[in-house]
């Protein structure tokens, strides 16, 4: 692997002359004295260096790994870097993939991708068939959200077994830890899941904090992280409070009509499944097959009642897929009026969208706008107008900055 020095061109800022020699170098700079634009270059040079940090760390540790084996290096890790365990473990089986993986490794060394991409692109390859050139291409443009959907589903087209032999891998993975940290003293609690487990889990929280939201004083809120932490202590502690009525995952399968067979099914959010495993779904769980026309009457109520049926709602996760403001998972979501109900605005398919409460106190109290992308049709929300485009701190728009932070 090659490595080109960071020179000074993205971020205006001169190279110093360790650099010369292939290293890693970022100059020391006041960035009080920098333009908004030089701010974004710095940052910018910033990420790539990490890159590049992140590959001569790799190669350090896989060879590490080579010379002995993965445990040792795991503890030179531990010791050099005061790395947690778990953190070591990931750094070296990462490293110990990126060898086999020579267009990644390229891209990484090159500071063209970060090393979150790369660590997905490394343990995707361990699951199954990947195309590297494919995925380094997506690494290249992707926010780490976008780009860890595209690995999901592309690891599902190479796969040979409709995605299942991934699911099964996932599921051999899940982990849960209950222990007392010595740290703070707090119980802790943790846990991973494959994704359907996961979305079954999803639902039941969702509505045990839905329930406990609707059962507080309103001028007494408990902050999300607390609603959340009570939820799943009376899930566990009173289970004979049980489940509340109305939970239910959904799948979505497309029906094939020449050949008569349901396809390509996925979560609410649109996270694929193998049909095999849908047919598992389908055997614990009460069916409701939903074909959803939105002319029907019984998709548009008008102003006969203000909250969404729940054909609606279903149809409406089948449309928006998670909240449109900030893409939070639907189970956390309800139906906003586009057109507001208090301006007479109707109960109709055409004037829901999908809504996280943060996102639902962003368009009700501080002006954020709902509006359909023109390219691609999708309902999205969009920032109030700034009435302050000069970027100076200004004590007034605490409100807006907090709310951007947010999201
Ligand atoms: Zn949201």
């Amino acid at each position: 692997m090659k490595f080109t020095p960071i020179s000074g061109h993205d971020g205006g800022v001169p190279a110093a002359d360790g650099c010369r020699s292939g290293g890693v170098c970022v100059a020391g700079v006041d960035v009080a004295g920098l333009s908004e634009e030089g701010l974004r270059g710095r940052l910018k040079e910033i990420g790539r260096a990490e890159s590049r940090l992140g590959a001569m760390k790799s190669q350090v540790l896989a060879e590490l790994s080579r010379r002995h084996n993965a445990v040792t290096a795991e503890r030179v890790a531990r010791e050099e870097l005061q790395s947690s365990k778990r953190e070591a473990r990931n750094e070296v089986e990462t490293a110990d993939r990126l060898t086999q993986l020579a267009e990644t490794s390229q891209a990484l060394g090159d500071g063209a991708i970060p090393v979150g991409h790369a660590r997905l692109i490394a343990r995707a390859a361990s699951e199954g068939p990947i195309d590297e050139s494919v995925v380094v291409e997506a690494a290249k443009r992707e926010d780490f959200d976008q780009f860890s959907k595209t690995m999901r589903s592309h690891q599902q087209e190479m796969s040979d077994d409709d995605g299942m032999g991934i699911l099964e891998k996932q599921r051999s993975r899940r982990t849960a830890r209950a222990f007392l940290s010595r740290e703070t003293g707090m119980f802790v609690l943790s846990g991973e899941f494959d994704p359907t487990t996961g979305a079954h889990i999803d639902t039941v929280l969702a509505a045990k904090v839905k329930e406990l939201w609707n059962a507080e004083d309103p001028k007494a809120r408990r902050t999300p992280q607390q609603r959340m932490a009570d939820a799943l202590a009376e899930l566990i502690l009173e289970p004979e409070k049980g489940k509340a009525k109305g939970i239910a995952l959904m799948v979505v399968a497309d029906y094939d009509v020449i050949n008569q067979e349901l396809v390509n099914a996925r979560l609410a959010d649109g996270t694929r499944i193998p049909m095999d495993e849908l047919v598992r779904l389908a055997c614990d769980a009460e069916i409701l097959p939903g074909v959803f026309r939105p002319a029907t009457q019984e998709m548009n109520l008008g102003r006969k009642r203000r909250t969404a049926s729940d054909i609606q709602r279903a149809a409406l996760i089948y449309r928006d897929k998670e909240c449109i403001g900030c893409g939070a998972s639907a189970h956390w979501c309800f139906a906003h009026h586009v057109q507001f109900w208090s301006n007479g605005g109707p109960t109709d398919f055409g004037n829901l969208v999908l809504v996280c409460n943060d996102c639902h106190h962003g368009i009700h109290d501080d002006g954020w706008q709902v509006a359909r992308d023109a390219g691609s049709g999708r309902w999205k929300t969009k920032p109030p107008h700034d009435p302050f485009p000069d970027d100076g701190v200004d004590s007034m728009r605490s409100a807006q900055r907090n709310l951007v932070l947010r999201r």
